[in-house]
Protein backbone atom coordinates (compact mmCIF):
# COMPACT_ATOMS: atom_id res chain seq x y z
CA UNK A 1 0.00 0.00 0.00
CA UNK A 2 1.68 3.30 -1.19
CA UNK A 3 2.37 5.45 1.74
CA UNK A 4 0.26 8.73 1.82
CA UNK A 5 2.60 11.85 1.16
CA UNK A 6 0.00 14.02 0.09
CA UNK A 7 0.07 16.20 2.83
CA UNK A 8 3.87 16.86 2.53
CA UNK A 9 3.94 17.18 -1.70
CA UNK A 10 5.72 20.96 -1.67
CA UNK A 11 7.24 22.91 -4.01
CA UNK A 12 8.83 26.04 -3.99
CA UNK A 13 8.58 29.11 -6.28
CA UNK A 14 11.24 32.16 -6.87
CA UNK A 15 9.26 35.11 -8.14
CA UNK A 16 12.16 37.12 -9.66
CA UNK A 17 11.96 41.19 -8.83
CA UNK A 18 7.85 41.04 -8.35
CA UNK A 19 8.79 45.29 -7.41
CA UNK A 20 10.08 45.80 -11.00
CA UNK A 21 8.82 43.26 -13.29
CA UNK A 22 4.89 42.65 -13.36
CA UNK A 23 2.78 44.13 -15.94
CA UNK A 24 -0.63 42.92 -17.17
CA UNK A 25 -1.50 41.03 -14.57
CA UNK A 26 1.79 38.96 -14.08
CA UNK A 27 1.21 38.00 -11.12
CA UNK A 28 -2.13 36.43 -11.94
CA UNK A 29 0.36 33.42 -13.39
CA UNK A 30 1.53 32.78 -9.72
CA UNK A 31 -2.31 32.95 -7.86
CA UNK A 32 -3.06 30.18 -10.51
CA UNK A 33 -0.13 27.91 -10.24
CA UNK A 34 -0.69 28.20 -6.24
CA UNK A 35 -4.56 27.64 -6.86
CA UNK A 36 -4.03 24.67 -9.20
CA UNK A 37 -1.41 23.01 -6.60
CA UNK A 38 -3.56 23.87 -3.69
CA UNK A 39 -6.39 22.01 -5.63
CA UNK A 40 -4.60 18.84 -5.92
CA UNK A 41 -3.31 18.50 -1.83
CA UNK A 42 -0.14 20.21 -3.12
CA UNK A 43 1.35 23.47 -1.15
CA UNK A 44 2.45 25.96 -3.53
CA UNK A 45 5.68 28.46 -1.34
CA UNK A 46 5.95 31.59 -3.02
CA UNK A 47 9.50 33.50 -2.14
CA UNK A 48 10.33 36.99 -3.84
CA UNK A 49 13.16 37.65 -4.87
CA UNK A 50 14.23 41.61 -5.96
CA UNK A 51 17.42 43.28 -6.38
CA UNK A 52 20.05 42.68 -4.15
CA UNK A 53 18.90 39.15 -3.28
CA UNK A 54 20.65 36.11 -4.18
CA UNK A 55 19.24 33.22 -6.05
CA UNK A 56 20.41 29.88 -4.07
CA UNK A 57 18.96 27.08 -6.86
CA UNK A 58 18.35 24.58 -4.57
CA UNK A 59 16.26 26.37 -2.47
CA UNK A 60 13.83 26.90 -5.56
CA UNK A 61 11.39 23.97 -7.87
CA UNK A 62 10.05 26.51 -10.26
CA UNK A 63 11.01 30.40 -10.95
CA UNK A 64 8.78 33.11 -12.71
CA UNK A 65 9.89 36.53 -14.00
CA UNK A 66 7.33 39.06 -15.32
CA UNK A 67 7.54 41.85 -17.63
CA UNK A 68 8.51 45.51 -17.56
CA UNK A 69 9.22 49.03 -18.82
CA UNK A 70 12.42 49.41 -20.57
CA UNK A 71 13.16 51.58 -17.06
CA UNK A 72 12.30 49.21 -14.72
CA UNK A 73 14.35 46.48 -16.80
CA UNK A 74 17.84 48.08 -16.98
CA UNK A 75 18.37 47.41 -13.00
CA UNK A 76 17.11 44.06 -13.08
CA UNK A 77 19.72 43.29 -16.27
CA UNK A 78 22.38 44.59 -14.10
CA UNK A 79 20.93 42.74 -10.97
CA UNK A 80 20.77 39.04 -12.99
CA UNK A 81 24.52 39.78 -13.84
CA UNK A 82 25.66 41.09 -10.90
CA UNK A 83 23.04 38.49 -8.05
CA UNK A 84 21.61 36.07 -9.77
CA UNK A 85 22.93 35.11 -12.80
CA UNK A 86 24.86 31.84 -11.74
CA UNK A 87 22.32 30.77 -9.37
CA UNK A 88 19.51 30.80 -12.32
CA UNK A 89 22.15 29.17 -15.41
CA UNK A 90 22.80 26.52 -12.58
CA UNK A 91 19.35 26.16 -12.26
CA UNK A 92 18.18 26.18 -16.26
CA UNK A 93 20.48 23.84 -17.05
CA UNK A 94 19.24 21.36 -14.16
CA UNK A 95 15.60 21.27 -16.01
CA UNK A 96 14.19 23.89 -13.31
CA UNK A 97 11.18 24.62 -14.89
CA UNK A 98 11.31 28.56 -15.32
CA UNK A 99 8.84 30.93 -16.96
CA UNK A 100 9.78 34.22 -18.37
CA UNK A 101 7.38 36.61 -19.50
CA UNK A 102 7.85 39.78 -21.96
CA UNK A 103 10.24 42.30 -19.92
CA UNK A 104 11.92 39.31 -18.35
CA UNK A 105 11.91 37.03 -21.65
CA UNK A 106 14.29 39.35 -23.18
CA UNK A 107 16.57 39.68 -20.78
CA UNK A 108 16.92 35.89 -21.19
CA UNK A 109 18.64 36.32 -24.43
CA UNK A 110 21.64 37.70 -25.56
CA UNK A 111 20.46 41.48 -24.82
CA UNK A 112 17.98 44.32 -25.68
CA UNK A 113 18.22 47.30 -27.28
CA UNK A 114 15.66 49.43 -25.83
CA UNK A 115 14.33 52.54 -27.90
CA UNK A 116 16.35 55.19 -25.91
CA UNK A 117 19.52 54.16 -23.54
CA UNK A 118 22.33 51.52 -24.20
CA UNK A 119 21.80 47.88 -24.58
CA UNK A 120 20.96 45.99 -21.62
CA UNK A 121 22.93 42.49 -21.60
CA UNK A 122 21.12 39.26 -21.35
CA UNK A 123 21.90 36.10 -19.59
CA UNK A 124 22.05 34.24 -23.46
CA UNK A 125 20.09 31.53 -22.29
CA UNK A 126 17.65 31.79 -25.50
CA UNK A 127 20.02 32.18 -28.48
CA UNK A 128 18.16 35.61 -29.20
CA UNK A 129 18.58 39.04 -29.40
CA UNK A 130 15.33 42.13 -28.81
CA UNK A 131 15.73 45.37 -30.11
CA UNK A 132 13.50 48.10 -29.99
CA UNK A 133 12.74 49.99 -33.63
CA UNK A 134 12.31 53.52 -31.63
CA UNK A 135 9.06 55.20 -30.52
CA UNK A 136 7.97 56.25 -34.53
CA UNK A 137 7.39 52.05 -35.08
CA UNK A 138 4.14 51.16 -33.56
CA UNK A 139 4.06 48.64 -30.59
CA UNK A 140 2.85 44.86 -30.79
CA UNK A 141 -0.14 45.30 -28.60
CA UNK A 142 -3.52 43.54 -28.21
CA UNK A 143 -4.50 39.86 -28.08
CA UNK A 144 -2.58 36.79 -29.57
CA UNK A 145 -3.04 33.22 -29.97
CA UNK A 146 -0.44 30.62 -30.64
CA UNK A 147 -0.04 27.37 -31.59
CA UNK A 148 2.01 25.15 -29.00
CA UNK A 149 2.12 21.48 -29.11
CA UNK A 150 -1.04 21.15 -31.31
CA UNK A 151 -2.90 22.55 -29.02
CA UNK A 152 -4.02 26.62 -28.29
CA UNK A 153 -2.33 29.23 -26.02
CA UNK A 154 -3.69 32.94 -25.72
CA UNK A 155 -3.18 35.48 -24.38
CA UNK A 156 -2.34 39.93 -24.58
CA UNK A 157 1.18 41.48 -25.47
CA UNK A 158 2.06 44.84 -25.73
CA UNK A 159 6.13 45.37 -26.15
CA UNK A 160 7.87 47.36 -28.37
CA UNK A 161 11.08 45.22 -29.04
CA UNK A 162 11.42 42.52 -31.42
CA UNK A 163 12.80 39.20 -30.60
CA UNK A 164 14.48 37.37 -33.52
CA UNK A 165 15.78 33.94 -32.90
CA UNK A 166 19.35 32.28 -33.70
CA UNK A 167 18.71 28.66 -32.84
CA UNK A 168 16.33 29.14 -30.15
CA UNK A 169 13.36 26.97 -30.53
CA UNK A 170 10.21 29.03 -30.21
CA UNK A 171 7.77 28.24 -28.00
CA UNK A 172 4.97 28.24 -30.43
CA UNK A 173 3.60 29.95 -33.89
CA UNK A 174 1.90 32.69 -34.27
CA UNK A 175 -1.88 32.28 -35.25
CA UNK A 176 -3.10 36.23 -34.57
CA UNK A 177 -0.86 39.10 -33.27
CA UNK A 178 2.54 39.82 -33.33
CA UNK A 179 4.66 37.56 -31.21
CA UNK A 180 8.42 37.65 -31.46
CA UNK A 181 8.72 40.37 -33.85
CA UNK A 182 5.42 40.90 -36.04
CA UNK A 183 7.68 38.94 -38.78
CA UNK A 184 8.88 35.38 -38.83
CA UNK A 185 5.34 33.67 -36.73
CA UNK A 186 7.37 32.80 -34.23
CA UNK A 187 6.51 33.15 -30.35
CA UNK A 188 8.37 32.89 -27.27
CA UNK A 189 11.66 30.98 -26.94
CA UNK A 190 11.92 27.38 -25.32
CA UNK A 191 15.19 26.03 -23.50
CA UNK A 192 15.36 23.14 -21.52
CA UNK A 193 12.58 23.53 -19.20
CA UNK A 194 12.80 27.17 -19.71
CA UNK A 195 9.82 29.24 -21.58
CA UNK A 196 9.87 32.76 -22.76
CA UNK A 197 6.83 34.19 -24.18
CA UNK A 198 5.30 37.63 -24.81
CA UNK A 199 2.00 36.23 -22.98
CA UNK A 200 0.41 38.44 -21.00
CA UNK A 201 -2.54 39.04 -19.78
CA UNK A 202 -2.09 37.36 -17.26
CA UNK A 203 -0.90 33.62 -19.51
CA UNK A 204 -2.00 30.70 -17.16
CA UNK A 205 -5.07 31.47 -16.06
CA UNK A 206 -6.59 30.81 -19.61
CA UNK A 207 -3.83 28.52 -20.34
CA UNK A 208 -4.54 25.83 -17.71
CA UNK A 209 -3.29 23.49 -19.61
CA UNK A 210 0.53 25.12 -20.01
CA UNK A 211 -0.25 25.63 -15.90
CA UNK A 212 -0.35 22.05 -15.08
CA UNK A 213 2.31 21.01 -17.56
CA UNK A 214 4.73 23.31 -15.36
CA UNK A 215 3.18 21.78 -12.19
CA UNK A 216 4.39 18.52 -13.69
CA UNK A 217 7.84 19.54 -14.77
CA UNK A 218 8.58 20.84 -11.05
CA UNK A 219 7.21 17.49 -9.44
CA UNK A 220 8.53 14.86 -12.01
CA UNK A 221 12.52 16.93 -11.25
CA UNK A 222 11.56 17.28 -7.13
CA UNK A 223 10.03 13.92 -6.74
CA UNK A 224 11.62 12.45 -9.44
CA UNK A 225 11.31 9.43 -12.35
CA UNK A 226 11.35 5.91 -11.21
CA UNK A 227 11.79 7.26 -7.26
CA UNK A 228 8.38 5.82 -5.96
CA UNK A 229 7.13 9.01 -3.16
CA UNK A 230 3.73 8.14 -1.94
CA UNK A 231 0.98 8.63 -4.45
CA UNK A 232 3.21 8.94 -6.94
CA UNK A 233 2.84 5.74 -8.89
CA UNK A 234 5.03 4.68 -11.78
CA UNK A 235 3.57 4.69 -15.04
CA UNK A 236 5.50 2.63 -17.38
CA UNK A 237 3.96 3.02 -20.36
CA UNK A 238 2.02 0.45 -20.48
CA UNK A 239 -0.35 2.06 -18.52
CA UNK A 240 -0.92 -0.01 -15.25
CA UNK A 241 -1.21 2.03 -11.92
CA UNK A 242 -3.26 1.52 -8.96
CA UNK A 243 -5.16 4.34 -7.31
CA UNK A 244 -4.35 4.80 -3.42
CA UNK A 245 -7.95 4.44 -1.05
CA UNK A 246 -7.88 7.84 -0.18
CA UNK A 247 -9.11 10.50 -2.28
CA UNK A 248 -8.62 9.94 -5.77
CA UNK A 249 -8.05 13.83 -6.57
CA UNK A 250 -4.47 13.70 -5.26
CA UNK A 251 -3.21 10.69 -7.40
CA UNK A 252 -0.03 12.25 -9.77
CA UNK A 253 1.25 10.06 -12.48
CA UNK A 254 4.61 10.19 -13.76
CA UNK A 255 5.45 8.34 -16.99
CA UNK A 256 8.87 6.51 -16.00
CA UNK A 257 9.69 5.13 -19.81
CA UNK A 258 12.55 5.01 -21.75
CA UNK A 259 10.05 6.41 -24.47
CA UNK A 260 9.00 9.45 -21.95
CA UNK A 261 12.44 10.00 -20.81
CA UNK A 262 14.02 10.87 -24.24
CA UNK A 263 10.82 12.19 -25.75
CA UNK A 264 9.48 15.74 -26.96
CA UNK A 265 7.48 17.88 -24.33
CA UNK A 266 4.19 16.42 -25.82
CA UNK A 267 4.23 12.96 -23.16
CA UNK A 268 4.08 15.79 -20.52
CA UNK A 269 0.51 15.94 -22.12
CA UNK A 270 -0.52 12.65 -20.73
CA UNK A 271 -2.68 13.27 -17.56
CA UNK A 272 -0.05 13.48 -14.75
CA UNK A 273 -2.22 16.01 -12.57
CA UNK A 274 -5.60 14.93 -11.34
CA UNK A 275 -8.09 16.85 -14.16
CA UNK A 276 -10.23 19.89 -12.58
CA UNK A 277 -13.25 21.34 -13.69
CA UNK A 278 -11.76 23.92 -16.08
CA UNK A 279 -14.66 25.14 -17.96
CA UNK A 280 -14.57 28.14 -16.84
CA UNK A 281 -10.85 28.88 -17.90
CA UNK A 282 -11.61 26.99 -21.31
CA UNK A 283 -14.74 29.47 -22.43
CA UNK A 284 -12.14 32.40 -21.61
CA UNK A 285 -9.72 30.54 -24.13
CA UNK A 286 -12.54 30.08 -26.62
CA UNK A 287 -14.07 33.17 -26.43
CA UNK A 288 -10.73 35.18 -26.96
CA UNK A 289 -10.08 32.64 -30.02
CA UNK A 290 -13.00 33.16 -31.27
CA UNK A 291 -12.82 37.29 -30.81
CA UNK A 292 -9.43 36.87 -32.70
CA UNK A 293 -11.86 34.84 -35.52
CA UNK A 294 -10.06 31.45 -34.88
CA UNK A 295 -13.53 29.90 -35.28
CA UNK A 296 -12.36 26.31 -35.60
CA UNK A 297 -9.82 26.18 -32.85
CA UNK A 298 -12.25 27.88 -30.69
CA UNK A 299 -15.03 24.83 -31.53
CA UNK A 300 -12.14 22.80 -31.00
CA UNK A 301 -11.27 23.67 -27.32
CA UNK A 302 -15.16 24.03 -26.71
CA UNK A 303 -15.78 20.29 -27.58
CA UNK A 304 -12.77 19.18 -25.88
CA UNK A 305 -12.90 20.47 -22.59
CA UNK A 306 -16.37 21.95 -22.06
CA UNK A 307 -19.23 19.47 -21.84
N1 LIG B 1 9.93 47.04 -22.17
C1 LIG B 1 9.89 45.94 -23.06
C2 LIG B 1 9.34 46.31 -24.43
O1 LIG B 1 8.75 47.26 -24.59
C3 LIG B 1 9.05 44.83 -22.45
C4 LIG B 1 7.61 45.21 -22.30
C5 LIG B 1 6.84 44.25 -21.40
O2 LIG B 1 7.36 43.54 -20.56
N2 LIG B 1 5.51 44.22 -21.55
O3 LIG B 1 9.48 45.58 -25.33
Amino acid sequence: MAQDYTQSLQLTLGHLYPDQLNLYGDRGNILTLRRRCQLRGIELRVVGLGVGDALAPDEYDMLFIGGGQDKEQAPVAQDLHTMKGIGLWAAIEDDMPVLAVCGGYQLLAHYYRPADGPDMRGLGVFDAWTEHKGAHVARCIGDIAIRWNNMTLVGFENHGGRTYLGTAKPLGIVLKGNGNNAEDRTEGAIYRNTFGTYLHGSLLPKNPHFADYLIELALQRKYGQGSPVGNIVALNGTGTHHTSSSNHATNIYVDTSERAAGSTPAVALRPLLSPLDDSLEWETHASMLERLGLYSEATTVLQKHTS
